[in-house]
Parts: structure tokens; sequence; C-alpha cells
């Protein structure tokens, strides 16, 4: 899978992930963003995730989802959206559709005004009710556009940080449930410095199927090879909820996620040190033949040992070692 991030920038500031606020120079431009998905996909990768940074902050992102449609016919299934929504108006969720979107997911840490303010940033509860609103006015967008929840289509994804929004994860599953979207909690990450990790902060993934499952019960579902989220089943029909377990249940080894920056820096983890990523502008010069950005993904991919999500577990204190930001690297 590609995530490619359009921008660092974000609308909203939650404290776990500190976005920049400002762009790095020498941003991609559309044909060179083109250039790394169609190199992607001629190496293999089937699975384009758009990201930030927050994605619709970007005025191209309708544009490149259009032009990426030809690479279908390289082996490209699936282009993907990652947005905090609360941009997503009518009008670009019809857009994105038009233009071939396939799969939209949504984040949202909270499931009224107080939480969603204090984990996205915003100054006060009303800020946060206008936020939540704006997100739910988004889900209603993109179902009526035609991303559909049954199939996986519409997605919502949740942050769960102890003593923070951890109060917030019985009425996030009742939100999801009723509006029939599969609900993915993330484990709070060590991603980046700025957010001031700590390992009590986590919840385990564990914890939180058992607080959901006292509720609901859940059935596994267990993981698909390649993919982040271990899925559970309501037993009574209500759908699915998904746990993504990087840090209590790191899943290294068969990570296939290939990371490009906004300004064209490829990385091999989320965890990566910011000095650690390769520049791809020298192959996206005019005239460099494909093949030679192909050559410099190929070798970068096999020269890959990152596992820092497992290293972290054995040697406890590591979290302190450098670490791009999220916003940066696009989740
Ligand atoms: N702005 C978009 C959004 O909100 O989905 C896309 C970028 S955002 C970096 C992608 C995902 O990363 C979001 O679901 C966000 O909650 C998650 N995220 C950011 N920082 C995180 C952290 N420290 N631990 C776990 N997830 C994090």
């Amino acid at each position: 899978m590609l995530r490619l991030s359009l921008t660092a920038r974000c609308n909203l500031a939650c404290p776990y992930c500190l976005p920049d606020g400002r762009e790095p120079a020498d941003l991609l431009s559309l044909s060179q963003r083109l250039q790394v998905v169609s190199a992607a996909v001629e190496l293999g990768v089937s699975s384009l995730r758009l990201t930030g940074g927050e994605p619709l902050l970007h005025p191209e992102l309708e544009a490149l989802v259009e032009a990426a449609q030809p690479l279908r016919q390289h082996g490209l299934r699936e282009i993907a959206l990652t947005s905090n929504g609360t941009l997503l108006t009518a009008a670009r969720a019809e857009a994105l559709r038009e233009a071939g979107l396939d799969r939209i997911t949504l984040s949202l840490d909270g499931a009224d005004g107080p939480s969603v303010a204090r984990m996205a940033g915003l100054p006060d509860a009303a800020a946060g009710e206008r936020a939540l609103a704006a997100v739910l006015a988004a889900i209603d967008h993109a179902r009526n556009a035609g991303f559909e929840p049954a199939t996986g289509q519409l997605k919502l994804n949740a942050v769960i940080q102890r003593g923070i929004n951890d109060g917030q994860l019985l009425p996030l599953a009742r939100l999801a449930r009723e509006q029939g979207l599969e609900l993915r909690l993330i484990e709070y990450m060590d991603v980046g410095n700025r957010n001031g990790w700590r390992p009590d902060a986590v919840v385990p993934a564990a914890e939180m199927v058992h607080r959901i499952s006292s509720h609901w019960p859940l059935e596994p579902l267990g993981r698909d090879a390649g993919g982040t989220a271990s899925r559970w089943r309501y037993g009574d029909g209500a759908g699915a909820v998904a746990l993504v377990a990087s840090v209590s249940e790191p899943f290294c080894g068969d990570c296939n996620r290939l990371r490009v920056t906004a300004d064209g820096i490829a990385y091999t983890c989320l965890f990566a040190n910011p000095e650690r990523g390769l520049d791809l502008k020298p192959w996206l010069q005019p005239g460099t033949p494909p093949r030679e950005l192909e050559a410099a993904l190929r070798q970068l991919w096999q020269a890959r040992t990152d596992r820092y999500s497992e290293e972290r577990t054995a040697l406890p204190g590591t979290h302190a070692a450098p670490h791009a930001e999220m916003a940066y690297l696009g989740g």
C-alpha cells in the first residue's frame, strides 16, 4: 500500500498529532505525485491512500484521484482517503466519487462537544459541537454520494487516549453502530516527538475489546495479512469494530506500507527517524526515465529493516528516539 500525503497542514490541531501549521518547502506537483503513484503501481502496489495533514485542504485532491484512474489498468485496485471530514461538503463528496475515489475513512475521537474539542485542540465545547456536527454531516454527504458503509467504503477512525477520551469508547461505538459504520479504534502511538507520548496513556486493544464486549458482545473475525486492524463482529448483527494495536500487538513483520510525504520523501516506517527518508525529487525531474524512480523505490523497499514497534516493546525507552511527525508522514 502507498500512503501519499498531499499536505502537512491541517485545519485541526489534535494535541496527540500536533501538525506543523506550515507546509514543507518543495511540495510535489500533481504530475510528480502521479509519477510516484505510477512507479509504485508498476512495482506491485494495488492500494493508494491519500492523506495529510488534512487532504481536503489540497485544491488538487479531486484532480489527482481522476488522474490516477488509468493506473487501474496497471494493477491499481483502490484509491482511499483519510480525512477529519470537517471540510467534506456535499459537493466535494460528489466530486470525489465522480473522480473515482473508492473509500473514505473519517476521523472522529469523541461523540460530544467537550470530547471532540479536547481531542481536536479546539478552544471550547461549542467549537467541539460544531466540528462534531460537521463530521456527522460529512457522513451523510459521503453516504449520499455513494460511499456505502455496508461494503466498507465509509468508515470511522478514533484514537483513544487513557484519561482523555477513553470514556468515549462506548459513545463512539454507539454512534458508529447507529450510523452503520465500522469503527476503527487506534491505540495512541508515539509517532513524532511533540505529543508527549507516555506508555500509560495507551489503552491496549484487548482492553478496548473487553470494554465494548461487556456492553455489546463481540466475536473475533481476525486480522487480514498485511492489514493493520483485527476485526470483531457484534453478536447482535450490528456490524463490526476494528482495532489497530500497533503498540500492544505490533505487526511489523507483515507491514506493507510505503509512505511518501507532501514534499516527496519516502519512508518505510511510520516511526522512522526523520533523517532516514529517501528524497524522491531527483528522480522526478523532467526527462528522468520512470524506470529510474522504480529502481530507487525497489532498492529502498528491499533494504528496509524497520521494526520499531516490536523494538519499542522489547526495549522500553526507545520511544525517546527521533521520529518524523505524524501530520508530515500522513499517518
Ligand atoms: N487529517 C486526516 C485525518 O484526520 O484523518 C489525515 C491525517 S491523520 C495524521 C491520520 C490518522 O492518524 C487520524 O485518524 C489520526 O487520528 C491518526 N493519528 C494521528 N496521530 C496519532 C497518534 N499519535 N496515535 C494514533 N493515531 C494517530
